[in-house]
């Protein structure tokens, strides 16, 4: 009898929630994907002490059928993806089949969902069914994933204050809200609503909503293309800076990334209008074809590894220069380096 051995699910899923679950702020952000790639128009947060007492998420998406619910807890078990074609051509959020099964091995998790007429509802502790059965509730998703860590202990003593984690979580839920303007979002902490967007589309009333009406009247929309990208979104003027790269948000195909490359070639775009150690507030959107932006490069999938990287750097240190040029902040004589 050899000696290595095949882990069993349990295990697994623990140990591939290290990587996806790294705080209460990424089970805010896979489950809200969730209910984005479901076809959501609201979508409500809910969370307690910082999410690391309860984190619910209520949307009014297509639900999952009764037949699929255990499924949806399975490692690598997607509706999202059927073959290695699709991997390519990815254009929802979620596609690794992985949130679910890592969230439910780390917590103790309810998820009540409808598809068409009758609900079901199932617990899991530890990833472990303890609960199934029919339920009536209306079309959607209502999941709640209490005690996260509760588990792995080493996890939970590397949670750091509430507010920092309260910090990770409003993180998220801008950037998703300002990826995904046609969504109406809510976040509420201890009942206390900390974000609320009407879902009507307008980017700018999401960034009103997120920084306040003073500062977007001080953002400048910016939008161009090429022959493989399509940039939009808004550019603050530089002389509201922030201490930190945190404002600065990239999405490509409504996901939001992060990129360091793409965050210096913003700032190149100020050029030398922004103080040292200071960064400006910016939303940058970028479409292009999904077979030239690979999102499988880490189970969190914020990073992706681009084609044509260099290219649409250019062209996004251009536009953002061209508006200061305009604006006439930086002069017209000013020669490229
Ligand atoms: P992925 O999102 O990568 O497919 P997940 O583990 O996050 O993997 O979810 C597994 C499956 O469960 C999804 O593919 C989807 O079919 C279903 N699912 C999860 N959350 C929701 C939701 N809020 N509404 C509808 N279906 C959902
Ligand atoms: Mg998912």
């Amino acid at each position: 009898m050899g000696k290595i051995k095949l882990l069993d699910d349990y295990l697994s899923n623990k140990i591939a929630a290290g990587e996806v679950v790294e705080r209460p702020a990424s089970v805010v952000k896979e489950l809200v994907e969730n209910a984005i790639d479901a076809g959501s128009s609201v979508i409500e947060v809910e969370v307690e002490e910082a999410g690391l007492s309860s984190i619910r998420i209520i949307d009014n998406g297509e639900g999952i059928a009764e037949d699929d619910v255990l499924h949806a807890f399975h490692r690598h078990a997607t509706s999202k993806i059927q073959d290695e074609s699709d991997l390519f051509r990815i254009r929802t959020l979620g596609f690794r089949g992985e949130a679910l099964p890592s969230i439910a091995s780390v917590s103790k998790v309810e998820l009540k969902t409808c598809h068409s007429d009758i609900g079901t509802r199932v617990v899991l502790e530890g990833g472990k069914v303890v609960t199934m059965e029919k339920a009536a509730s209306r079309k959607g998703t209502d999941i709640t994933v209490s005690d996260l860590f509760y588990n792995t202990p080493a996890r939970l003593k590397y949670m750091k204050t509430i507010h920092t984690e309260l910090g990770n979580i409003t993180d998220v839920m801008n950037r998703l809200s300002l990826s995904h303007p046609e969504i109406s979002f809510r976040l509420l902490h201890n009942d206390k609503q900390l974000l609320k967007t009407t879902g009507n589309c307008d980017v700018r009333q999401v960034l009103a909503a997120i920084y306040g009406l003073n500062i977007v009247k001080k953002m400048i929309p910016i939008q161009t293309q090429s022959l493989d990208f399509k940039v939009s979104g808004y550019v603050a003027l530089p002389e509201i800076t922030r201490a930190s790269r945190n404002y600065i948000s990239t999405m490509i195909n409504g996901r939001f990334i992060k990129n360091y490359p793409l965050v210096k070639a913003i700032q190149e775009g100020y050029h030398t209008l922004l103080p040292i150690g200071r960064y400006p507030i910016v939303l940058l959107n970028i479409e292009m074809d999904p077979l030239l932006v690979d999102v499988n490069v880490h189970p969190s999938k914020m990073e992706v590894r681009l084609s044509k990287e260099h290219e649409l750097n250019e062209l996004v240190t251009a536009t953002i220069k061209q508006v200061f040029k305009k604006e006439e902040l930086i002069p017209s004589g000013f020669t490229e380096k």
